[in-house]
């Protein structure tokens, strides 16, 4: 789905992705591991087109997104993204949050939006919660809705940038709850975390990123368990 080769990436003189190279295969779960500004989130971003590499490339399903006639909306309508921060429209209730970008940037039908977005909240289990205002949902469930809204546009793959960090630790439970299905029904994925549970068992594959390189890449069992690198084990060391 993802393959990435040579990324580079600075921000003025600070070289913050140096040569990055990775795939992500159809149904694989990775999720990207590593100390708070090693470059987790410029990778992501780099994915999505949200930062453009500096060199690099980046392909999509074959296609390089360093090409001049790369529709980006088009290529974002593919990819989910869900951030730690919601980023729900605060002023729509959940059923509109969900159709909003279904009908206005695939026109879809406003019924069949609405059926859609039913069905994925009913998967994240807040369907009785469609015409209730975002506002008024716990943090946990904001994130439900925002991956209820990410899957209401078909995406082939799913980016995840610290979804649980900004909920309180009695939540984080449902949402990764959540994560686990998606993942067990064959969804592409690419999750930054710091829930080595999650990381451990849900996922196919585990980079761990340091200073802007991936200093480690691998089999979860693999990593957590005999991991290859020094900086990994020492990064690892701080969870246990
Ligand atoms: P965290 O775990 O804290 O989220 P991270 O691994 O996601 O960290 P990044 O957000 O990718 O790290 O940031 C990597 C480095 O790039 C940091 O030093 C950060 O200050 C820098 N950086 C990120 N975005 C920008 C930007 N838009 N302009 C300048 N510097 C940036
Ligand atoms: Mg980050």
């Amino acid at each position: 789905v993802i393959r990435i080769e040579g990324l580079r990436k600075s921000f003025g003189d600070h070289v913050v992705l140096k040569n990055i190279d990775f795939d992500v295969m159809p149904g694989e779960v990775v999720t990207i591991i590593g100390a708070s500004g090693s470059g987790k989130s410029t990778l992501l971003r780099c994915i999505n087109l949200l930062e453009t590499p500096d060199s690099g490339h980046v392909w999509f399903h074959g296609q390089d997104l360093a090409a001049e006639h790369v529709d980006v909306n088009r290529l974002r309508e593919k990819i989910g993204m869900v951030f730690q921060g919601f980023n729900l429209f605060n002023n729509l209730n959940v059923l509109q949050n969900c159709t909003l970008a279904p009908v206005t940037l695939k026109k879809m039908g406003k019924a069949d939006a609405e059926a859609e977005a039913m069905r994925h909240l009913t998967e994240v289990g807040l369907a009785e919660f469609a015409k209730s205002p975002v506002t008024s949902l716990s943090g946990g469930q904001k994130q439900r809705v925002a991956i209820a809204r990410a899957l209401c546009m078909r995406p082939d793959l799913m980016l995840f940038d610290e979804p649980t960090s900004a909920l309180d630790p009695e939540i984080v439970g449902e949402v990764l709850s959540v994560m686990r299905d998606l993942a067990r029904e064959g969804m592409t994925m690419v999750v930054v975390t710091h829930e080595m549970e999650f990381a451990k068992n849900v996922s196919d594959k585990v980079v761990f990123m340091d200073r802007g390189v991936i200093a480690e890449q691998g089999d979860p069992q693999q990593i957590f368990t005999n991991p290859r690198m020094p900086r990994t084990r020492e990064f690892l060391s701080r969870y246990l």
